[in-house]
């Protein structure tokens, strides 16, 4: 899943369009919301793909907002905290195999499934919806022992809290002011 940031009224190339996938927009958004909750609260849907967005003065507001944190290091200053939190983080028992490093093998609806199951709650942690074993697998439970090598944690039975996987840098911020600048306010898609 990912989030395309549209130019309703762009004067460049680079205000047509701002694109990140949702590892990289969720630290993003916070961190306009962070700094600058008095233009950000315009938009009220910033996590989703339902056309909310600014407008070309709140558009700029922002860029100017970030911009000013940019310059003055307090962004690169973030971006380490984030790091370092993210580095922090402990490994958790495996989601999919619960720690035993091996699996059943899931047919290809079985896969889809799986990959239609992940969702995250608001903390960031993986929340399973549905069932992710395909039941016409002829394998039953009792194999899981000589299943096939986990492929979410490579058969070690660990793996990192999915928190873990949200970066924050410099230039995705540099991108987006160069976005908001020349975009003449956005939706997001
Ligand atoms: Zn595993």
């Amino acid at each position: 899943m990912g989030f395309d940031i549209i130019g309703c009224r762009p004067s460049s190339e680079v205000g047509k369009y701002f694109c990140n996938d949702v590892w990289n927009w969720r630290p993003l958004a916070h961190y306009c919301y962070e700094i600058a909750p008095d233009i950000t609260k315009h938009c009220r849907e910033w996590h989703t793909n339902d056309g909310d967005g600014l407008d070309a003065d709140q558009a700029l507001a922002l860029a100017a907002r970030l911009d000013a944190e940019v310059r003055a290091g307090c962004t690169e200053q973030h971006a380490r905290r984030h790091e370092s939190v993210r580095e922090m983080m402990p490994t958790k028992p495996c989601w999919l195999c619960g720690g035993t490093g091996t699996r059943k093998p899931p047919s290809g609806r079985g896969i889809a499934e799986a990959s239609d199951a992940l969702d995250f709650d608001s903390n960031g942690e993986i929340v399973i919806r549905g069932n992710l074993i395909d039941k016409n697998c002829p394998i039953g439970p009792g194999d899981m022992k000589t299943g096939v090598k986990c492929n979410a944690c490579r058969g070690e039975g660990f793996t990192r809290p999915f928190a873990a996987h949200y970066p924050f840098t410099v230039e995705n911020v540099r991108n987006f002011v160069a976005f908001l600048r020349e975009c003449g306010g956005f939706q997001i898609g």
